[in-house]
């Protein structure tokens, strides 16, 4: 018979167990693995310690398993079996774990813990015995008290015994939105669907900005946005998306200047907007897609004086990451083919010949000051903004509703 796991074991990141924020952490997570895990209502739940045990009540635990990867703040995830408390069922079960396990380990060790003090072997004896079951089903393998390839819990409870052995990896990271809120800048390219993930996995919750010159860009490119943050609800649940309207910033900044600083005034200006729904929306940061070195607005001078524009802090989750890096992670998080899809960006249109890979900030600030109408232009794109709740699977609020 194949032995069918009746519950799951979901650990905590060890960080999270550290600290006086620990039952909030825990509590977020709970709540992430209870909604992510909506679709199975089979599945009953109970707090422990450290850890939350699903009883999977015919759910099947690989199912149950898909979505529980995506959860930020697990750090790992086990299938168990429960069994009559007592010694033979608790050695066969043992035995057959073991023996399912693939690929199957060179070297094991037992931990038995023992809950119910009366039941007859303590943890020491429980260990040899079930060890030696074990050892007799499988005679190739052997016991490694230090760093064993797998290790076989057994916990003896009042109403039976729990084992597992297997450990599936967690997501890792920080409960989703436990560490504040930050404002995406989202693009519709590789890059900053890539650092909206890693900023989620840290705890960030999310909201993401994306500026569209329509009817420069089209109705797809927006589309192209929405999906990508769609994509991004997988690891939170819900993402709030701003659109804002860039083209009448745009073309007013170009046309009073053309020059190699254009791509550093309508970054700036993109980025003192997202500032302002950024206060709106309680955000401590601002999240973009910059990679060191990567195009002229990504050298350190450039983001130096991008930066500038705004008293948040800019967060570059990408800046020392290779191209090849980036494209692994966007693939494993199901962006890439949607990033790759031809839709024209804002930033695309009216490019200088040659955008300044240095520019100075006393040239630039010059420049701004001659263009008395800039604040009122940047505060009008702001308050023109729609905004949208995207929820995991579906678009919640269809119709964009003003931000402010
Ligand atoms: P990405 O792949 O994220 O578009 P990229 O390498 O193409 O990045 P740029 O186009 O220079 O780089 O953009 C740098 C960052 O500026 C992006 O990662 C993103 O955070 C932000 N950004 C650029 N264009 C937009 C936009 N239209 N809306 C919102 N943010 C943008
Ligand atoms: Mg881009």
């Amino acid at each position: 018979m194949k032995e069918t796991a009746t519950m799951a074991i979901l650990r905590y990141g060890e960080l999270v167990l550290k600290g006086k924020n620990r039952h909030r952490f825990e509590k977020t997570v709970y709540e992430q693995v209870k909604r992510a895990l909506r679709p199975f209502p089979s599945i009953g739940y109970d707090r422990e310690f450290g850890r939350i045990v699903l009883h999977l009540n015919g759910t099947p635990y690989e199912e149950a398993l898909e979505p529980l990867r995506r959860i930020f703040g697990l750090a790992s995830i086990s299938p168990a079996v429960t069994v009559e408390l007592e010694s033979q069922h608790i050695q066969e079960a043992a035995a057959e774990m073991m023996q399912e396990l693939e690929p199957s380990p060179a070297t094991f060790k037992v931990t038995v813990r023992r809950v119910n003090k009366r039941f007859p072997h303590d943890s020491q004896e429980m260990n040899r015995i079930v060890g030696g079951a074990v050892l007799r089903a499988m005679p190739g393998l052997r016991v490694d008290v230090h760093q064993p390839e797998v290790e076989l819990k057994v916990e003896l409870r009042e109403q039976g015994a729990w084992l597992y052995a297997r450990t599936d990896e967690g997501a890792g990271g920080f409960p989703y939105g436990s560490n504040g809120r930050g404002m995406l800048m989202l693009s519709g390219g590789i890059d900053s669907p890539v650092a909206g993930y890693l900023a989620m996995r840290q705890g960030l919750r999310v909201e993401a900005v994306h500026f569209h010159s329509y009817p420069y860009t089209s109705e797809k490119s927006q589309q192209k946005v929405r999906d990508l943050a769609e994509k991004l609800t997988a690891f939170g649940g819900s993402v709030r998306l701003h659109m804002v309207p860039f083209t009448e910033v745009q073309t007013r900044i170009h046309a009073a200047y053309s020059d190699n600083l254009l791509i550093t005034l309508l970054r700036r200006a993109m980025y003192r907007i997202t500032e302002k729904l950024a206060e709106a929306s309680g955000a401590g940061a601002i999240v973009t897609g910059d990679s060191l070195g990567q195009v002229a607005s990504q050298t350190l001078s450039s983001l130096d004086a991008i930066g500038r524009a705004v008293q948040l802090p800019v967060l570059r989750p990408l800046v020392f990451m290779e191209k090849k890096e980036i494209i692994r992670i966007a693939e494993n998080i199901d962006t890439f083919e949607l990033s790759i899809l031809p839709y024209e960006d804002c930033c695309t249109l009216f490019l200088p010949p040659s955008p300044s890979t240095n520019p100075n900030l006393n040239v630039i600030r010059s420049i701004e000051a001659n263009m008395p109408w800039l604040d009122e232009a940047i505060a009008d794109a702001a308050a023109r903004t729609e905004s949208i709740w995207i929820e995991r699977g579906q678009v919640k609020e269809d119709r964009f509703a003003s931000f402010f």
